[in-house]
């Protein structure tokens, strides 16, 4: 990044000679009728860097709810643009804007009003000046450049910045439509949104909405006051979840997962880079936004929806943490109206425990899905969710009046009379089905007809052992060890591993557990592993391929789980075996580990059970073969189907295209189940599928008898397979295999509405 710091002294004459250079483009830029604006404002953001020899230049357009979005850069991480909002008001750039006129600031990091946004990659950059871009006295959005190094930004170059900013506010004005959006009443909005469906329900309320705390001041006075600081604000943290852990009242699911707060309040890890960061000059409060910027970054690039929900659970507790640095009481239970709907851009279960929750009717999240722990803690409380609406957070404004439809996936704001008497008779409705689960759920899950379905939870974390005392599933059918790797700083040792999978199988007590070996590569990066830099690493080194070449990082593993079992059962499963040779070579070395253990007198496993995740299609094809080696199978149908169709499952655009309820998917389902049924082997499916209620009708029908699933998803799940007859769906699903429509999914749901199945 070159120097900049003498950029704007200039003489007169030379100023003038950019200005025009400058102007000219824009203008030619700007006239342009066949480009795209948002190609347009690339080109011009790239030629004010490239003329100015700034380090950066940035567009943000106003959204509704006055809030700027990050609409074009050069300079800035190309990945952040769309991605990085500032409300008006808020950072540097808000404060041009909230005031509609041209600033410059030096040293930004000093600044009361800065705000860090990681996902920018704006670390390096000293010194911001922008001007706001108006359109008939309308905010349409700021213009701002940047330097590495400090600089001087003269009024001549402000008053540049401003002329561009009114050539640009031409094209803006079509697209930035937050501060020109009509707006009914004082101030609120009327407006319907499609949103996802995350826990079904229906709920009418007045909105609160969730603020997070905003960072003061970044730059410290003294390091060892700071470290101080710090200490004592974890060590708060620290008694206050115990003290939540002791309450009478806790369910089990709460517990689980306030232990989870404790593991990763106490990682060394995470300690040691907030104190590097104090190190490096910044307050402890910084320090703590910053790292849990970076590991927010490194957790949301993971497609890996188990994993990156765990970003919600960390935000929760850095914002426990700089309440308690910024002095504020946190434990005190917050009052809120009556009948409340909690609006939030991301809200961590800790924090939802900190509100009365009885006051709660729905909470309408930014982001979310099935998995999230406040989602989980949500469920418990019987509270419906939905999600998915950007800047939700910013449109709807306190008191605003809301109508949730989390079956149907609406939100209303502001809703009319209509609305409202129709939404009055739907939660009656409601309310009697929700009566119908709490009756089944304590019962058995079995088929109208008799048949036994094996329900299992995937597990990674302490929380998800909440229900191991209750009856509500047989065993874990998946433990994703993955996660302590991933949090660690370095690899961690076979007794720091030992202790973990015992902790496992102590809390599941008689239950089975299947631990599988490590599945890191791909988008699961190691923070201390050598990152090849693949081209396509989800068909790259990876997962079983990298503990086959590392084989001490497998035999390590390997060892740790015979501790762990000693005595117990041991199923150790396998992750994407694409050969017969791959599992041979697994095998062989949980062989050698038993050896070793045996021979050096070590108590042992009573029994072990070795298995393969399906994921790749090649075993397709080898199926006859392989169930005369492996013990049992488990379909991992989120990494099978993004091989079977080619379609990669990070790639939002894509995911939906293709369907696991169509005849191809379901026929290649069919016939594994049937191969390792006829070989008295157990089939299970771990995957995503097991854990929608209509995807798992349709394995129940193809003859699946064990299913995995995230633990949220258990209770639908049990209430549905009551309500199924299983031969009379088999039979029905057999006849349709050979279909040649794009999905059996709207026969399927039809299917379940006529025989009133529970989906
Ligand atoms: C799968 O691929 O379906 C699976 C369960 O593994 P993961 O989601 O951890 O890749
Ligand atoms: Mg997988």
């Amino acid at each position: 990044m070159q120097s900049t710091s003498t950029t704007f002294n200039r003489t007169v004459t030379a100023q003038k000679a950019v200005s025009e250079q400058l102007l000219k483009g824009v203008r030619k830029e700007v006239r342009k009728s066949d480009v795209a604006t948002e190609n347009k404002l690339n080109k011009i953001v790239s030629e004010i860097v490239h003329i100015l020899k700034v380090d950066v230049c940035s567009c943000y357009i106003v959204r509704p709810g006055d809030v700027l979005e990050l609409y074009a850069t050069k300079g800035l991480n190309d990945k952040s643009v769309h991605d990085t909002f500032l409300r008006v008001g808020e950072g540097l750039v808000g404060e041009i804007a909230l005031k509609r006129k041209p600033q410059s600031f030096n040293n930004i990091w000093e600044h009361a009003s800065f705000v860090y946004k990681p996902e920018t990659g704006e670390t390096h950059f000293n010194s911001l000046a922008g001007v706001p871009i108006l359109h008939e006295n309308v905010l349409l959005g700021v213009l701002c450049v940047q330097t590495v190094e400090p600089a001087i930004y003269t009024n001549e170059t402000l008053d540049l910045l401003q002329i561009i900013a009114m050539a640009l506010s031409g094209i803006l004005s079509g697209i930035a439509i937050g501060s020109v959006e009509k707006k009914i009443g004082v101030g609120r909005q009327h407006k319907k949104f499609e949103v996802d469906k995350i826990i079904s329900g229906i709920a009418l309320g007045r909105a609160f909405v969730h603020k997070r705390l905003v960072l003061g001041k970044v730059i410290a006075g003294s390091v060892t006051k700071e470290i101080k600081r710090l200490d004592t604000a974890m060590k708060a943290v620290e008694t206050e979840i115990n003290q939540m852990l002791s309450k009478p009242n806790m369910s089990e699911e709460q517990t689980g997962i306030l232990e989870t707060y404790l593991m990763f309040v106490r990682d060394k890890g995470w300690h040691n880079k907030i104190l590097k960061s104090i190190h490096d000059g910044l307050t402890a409060e910084a320090s703590v936004q910053r790292s849990c910027g970076e590991m927010t970054e490194r957790m949301r690039l993971i497609t890996d929806t188990y994993i990156r929900e765990r970003i919600h659970d960390f935000q929760d507790l850095t914002n426990r943490l700089m309440r308690h640095l910024q002095g504020e009481q946190v434990s005190v239970v917050k009052k809120l109206p009556k009948n409340t709907i909690l609006v939030a851009e991301s809200l961590g279960p800790a924090e939802l425990l900190d509100y009365d929750i009885s006051r709660i009717k729905a909470i309408v999240l930014e982001e979310g899905s099935q998995t999230m722990h406040v989602v989980i803690v949500a469920r418990s409380f019987n509270i419906p969710v939905v999600a998915g609406v950007k800047n939700i957070s910013s449109i709807v404004l306190n008191d605003d009046v809301l109508a949730v439809d989390a079956d149907d996936g609406f939100l209303y704001l502001n809703p009319s009379d209509e609305v409202l008497d129709e939404f009055e008779s739907k939660i009656k409705i409601h309310r009697r089905l929700q009566n119908r689960l709490e009756q089944l759920s304590g019962l058995p899950a079995i088929t109208l007809d008799g048949v036994d379905i094996s329900l299992n939870i995937n597990a990674g974390l302490p929380s998800d052992l909440i229900k191991a005392k209750s009856a509500m599933f047989d065993g874990i059918g998946l433990y994703r060890t993955e996660l302590p790797f991933m949090s660690s700083e370095q690899l961690p040792d076979v007794k720091e591993q030992t202790a973990i999978y015992q902790r496992v199988t102590q809390e599941m007590k008689d239950k089975p557990v299947v631990f599988r070996t490590l599945d890191i590569g791909s988008d699961k990066v190691l923070p201390y592993f050598e990152n090849k830099g693949e081209k396509n690493p989800a068909m790259g080194w990876r997962s079983i391929r990298i503990t086959l070449d590392r084989r001490a990082i497998l035999r390590g593993q390997l060892r740790a789980f015979i501790r762990a079992c000693a005595g117990k059962k041991l199923h150790v499963m396998f992750p994407m075996i694409t050969t017969i040779e791959e599992f041979r070579q697994a095998k062989e070395a949980l062989n050698i580990e038993l050896c070793r253990e045996r021979e050096k007198g070590k108590p042992l496993p009573k029994e072990v059970q070795i298995g393969t995740m399906l994921e790749v299609p090649s075993l397709l094809f080898q199926m006859e073969s392989l169930v005369k080696e492996v013990d049992f199978v488990s379909i991992g149908t989120n990494d099978l189907a993004q091989f079977l169709f080619a379609t990669d499952r990070s790639n939002s655009m894509i995911w939906t295209r293709y369907d696991t309820l169509s005849p191809a998917f379901l026929k290649m389902l069919r016939y594994v189940n049937t191969t390792c049924q006829q070989a008295g082997i157990s089939c299970c499916v771990c995957g995503e599928m097991a854990s929608r209620p209509l995807e798992c009708m349709a394995l129940i029908g193809l003859g699946f008898k064990k299913v995995s699933m995230n633990p949220g998803a258990l209770g639908r799940i049990k209430a549905l397979v009551r309500t199924v007859n299983q031969s009379q769906l088999e039979s029905f699903i057999v006849r349709h295999l050979s279909d040649t429509t794009e999905t059996l999914r709207p026969l399927l749901q039809s299917y379940a509405i006529d025989h009133d199945i529970f989906i």
